[in-house]
């Protein structure tokens, strides 16, 4: 089915309310590079978003149960083990960024919106803190001892008083929401004086954007509906009431394979993101001849990947915007 449309729908923009665009991009989906989606620009903040929006039963046509990963894990064993090292960094790094490197008085509250499997909400269970995800409907069941509560409903509907929560964390979140204005707005009320989001978008101002076009591998169409500039996303939070407490573009985890990923789809647009699907297959690792040879292809580019993610994260130019935001 091919979604790309011609004409600008005028449905207002899910971040500022503005109702003029202008056209950005056509890029291939993710999957299969067979369909070809409209990107526009909000004229007003810059969000960029697939024109026309698509409802909520196409989108869920291209979240198949393997996105998640088969059963516990999505990738194969070492990347699975970084994964959760990763996760472990992150949730020292949140804790102290919510107590300005004071150790916290007493357990937290923390709400992951689109947790996935919650890699990150084990790593708080384990300090003790009172863990809630949220996730899709048909999202796959996690096991019983996890150590959090997964929510499968839509944020509006979970009846969590104001202030509830230290901390909200929207990883990798925002650019699937099909009204993330709404949802930036709810956290506020979520979050009490001083708590804190940690948020991580695709960076669409980023030199892998700008230098792979419709070939970037963080463009993930069509799940990825939004798109966010930095000065987009900064401008969206402080509007409804955030402090910004800090920003960078470098993400070690995403901007090396986006860039290496990127490149192989540029070198060969017919198999798109071919290595990525190998890594992720639920029947596990196999190193059989094509999957080295995207592997050796992808030793040769990752010097460059290295280089390119050093200079693009020295001016906020890299491959993903990770911000934190206080609550005011
Ligand atoms: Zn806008």
């Amino acid at each position: 089915m091919i979604f790309n449309q011609e004409a600008v729908d005028p449905a207002p923009c899910r971040l500022c309310g503005a109702t003029t665009f202008q056209f950005c991009l056509n890029a291939p989906d993710f999957d299969t590079g067979q369909a070809s989606f409209t990107l526009c620009e909000c004229r007003s903040c810059g969000l960029v978003r697939i024109e026309p929006l698509l409802t909520e039963a196409e989108l869920s046509r291209f979240y198949p149960s393997v996105y998640y990963g088969a059963g516990q894990e999505k990738f194969v064993g070492p990347i699975e083990r970084l994964t959760r090292w990763l996760a472990r960094q992150q949730a020292h790094r949140l804790l102290q960024s919510l107590n300005e490197g004071r150790q916290p008085v007493g357990p937290i509250r923390i709400l992951d919106i689109g947790c996935g499997r919650g890699s990150l909400l084990r790593a708080f269970a384990q300090m003790g803190g009172e863990c809630h995800g949220v996730e899709r409907a048909d999202f796959p069941d996690i096991e019983p001892d996890a150590g959090f509560v997964l929510h499968r409903q839509p944020l509006a509907d979970l009846a969590f008083p104001d202030g509830h929560f230290d901390i909200v964390v929207l990883w990798h979140v925002l650019e699937h929401l099909a009204d993330p204005g709404t949802v930036l707005t709810e956290i506020h009320r979520l979050l009490r004086p001083g708590g804190l989001l940690a948020c991580a978008v695709p960076n669409f101002s980023s030199w892998q954007r700008r230098w792979f076009g419709p070939d970037w591998f963080h463009l993930d169409l069509p799940r990825h509906v939004h798109h966010f500039e930095l000065p987009t996303l900064r401008h969206g939070l402080e509007e409804r009431g955030f402090q910004i407490v800090k920003v960078e573009t470098r993400a070690l985890d995403q901007n090396l394979f986006g860039f290496v990923q990127s490149a192989l789809n540029r070198l060969r647009r017919s198999r798109p993101n071919r290595l990525y699907a190998l890594l992720r297959r639920p029947e596990g690792f196999s190193l059989d001849s094509e999957l080295a040879g995207w592997l050796l292809a992808a030793g040769i580019l990752s010097p460059l990947a290295g280089i390119e993610y050093m200079l693009s994260g020295l001016t906020n130019q890299g491959a993903t915007v990770v911000m934190q935001a206080r609550r005011c």
